[in-house]
């Protein structure tokens, strides 16, 4: 093996791409592809935005990073935008989702020291995903993310996800639980899309308990379900909110959202980044959000992914080897009966890019949000096929 100065923690795909535009990536020898994955939920606007290049040049020339010991008026604007989108209060910016998540779970730490928890603990979910810092690998429900990590951070207790009555009997056995924290749809172990009233329900007994709902929508925000926040298919606020992968376009930043006591948590001198909310990245976010706006990418993001579930469904009726399509917006698996882990590297091949998760049984796909019909069209095509020669050679 030839030796890499890259440390070997990521196995990757052998083509490496020059310039993007749109839905589309290039690789050195100019072949295309339709990327389905967005640099993991990242790129919604697509690559190459000319709203988010025109911004992120603009602000470069200008001034990029200056330190929070300074007023950064973009970091206000962005905030506040933030606010006015979700119905949250405030705002403390980090570089990424687990950054984001590190705060929230910090703040809610600290909410349980301020009520005379000494030992203050998170409800956290099995096949949940929150990052790869201890404290967030160690909030995350994947023993083999963590294994050979331990010691792991104390003070989270799991449940099974998408089951309210475990989180009762938590309630009722365990006084130190101060905060939820969940995802709203579960990207990373596969796309999993809990009962309808299940966010109602988590709101309700966090308030029977004066516990914080923290959602972590690092991949399910800014606009990747249909809606700019995944809550906002249900009828509830949070207490906390944390999104980044989608925020920046592929510029790092990351958001911890927070509303009413969750609010008032942090002083002067508990918690920082360096980074956090610098210009350039606040420069970037804002054309991001602005642009969801001004171009409807929730609506279209409904849209495109009701048409791929759909077209799916079409494709496998009454195929026996898959289990379920599912989505919201432009989050879509395909679940399978069977291992289809090569087809990452077949979709490739055929210039779709894909991610297969679920232990090798749930193809993702997370397009960007600008997807065409045309364009949905070709996924659903290549894929079915694919899919189709690739469980017939079993
Ligand atoms: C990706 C992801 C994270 C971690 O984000 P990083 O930017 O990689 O640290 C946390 N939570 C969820 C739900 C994610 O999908």
């Amino acid at each position: 093996m030839t030796q890499s100065p890259l440390m070997n923690n990521y196995s990757r795909l052998s083509v490496a791409f020059e310039r993007g535009e749109g839905a589309w990536l290039y690789d050195q020898q100019g072949n295309k592809f339709l990327d389905a994955l967005s640099g993991i939920a990242v790129c919604g606007l697509g690559h190459a935005h000319p709203k988010v290049t025109a911004a992120i040049s603009e602000q470069a020339s200008r001034l990029i990073h200056t330190s929070n010991l300074y007023t950064i008026p973009l970091q206000t604007e962005l905030a506040q935008r933030l606010c006015d989108l979700s119905g949250m209060d405030n705002v403390f910016f980090g570089n990424s989702g687990a950054e984001a998540n590190e705060a929230a779970i910090k703040l809610a730490r600290l909410y349980g020291h301020q009520r005379d928890i000494d030992n203050p603990a998170v409800i956290v979910m099995e096949h949940s995903f929150h990052g790869r810092t201890m404290a967030t690998l160690s909030a995350t429900g994947n023993r083999k993310a963590q294994a050979g990590f331990e010691p792991l951070v104390s003070g989270f207790v799991r449940a099974p996800f998408n089951d309210v009555e475990a989180i009762r009997t938590i309630a009722a056995n365990n006084s130190n639980v101060v905060a939820i924290l969940v995802e709203p749809i579960q990207g990373e172990s596969g796309v999993r899309i809990p009962d309808q009233d299940y966010l109602n329900q988590l709101r309700q007994i966090c308030d029977q308990q004066d516990w914080l709902l923290m959602l972590d929508e690092v991949q399910t925000g800014n606009g990747r379900t249909g809606r700019y926040f995944a809550y906002q298919h249900n009828d509830i606020l949070p207490d906390v909110v944390t999104t980044a992968k989608g925020l920046g376009n592929g510029v790092p930043i990351g958001a911890c959202l927070a509303r009413g006591v969750a609010a008032e948590i942090l002083g002067p001198g508990t918690h920082g980044s360096t980074f956090g909310g610098n210009p350039l990245a606040c420069a970037a976010a804002l054309a991001v959000v602005d642009t969801i706006e001004s171009d409807s990418l929730c609506q279209k993001a409904a849209d495109m992914g009701a048409l791929l579930v759909e077209g799916f469904q079409r494709e496998f009726e009454g195929a026996g080897y898959v289990r379920d399509i599912r989505g919201k917006g432009l989050m879509v698996a395909i679940e399978l009966d069977q291992e289809v882990t090569e087809l990452a590297v077949l979709a490739k091949v055929k210039g779709i890019l894909l991610n297969v998760t679920g232990e090798g049984k749930i193809v993702r796909l997370l397009p960007p949000l600008i997807l065409n019909e045309s364009e949905a069209s070709l996924i659903i095509g290549v894929i079915s096929k694919l899919i189709k020669i690739l469980v017939s050679d079993e």
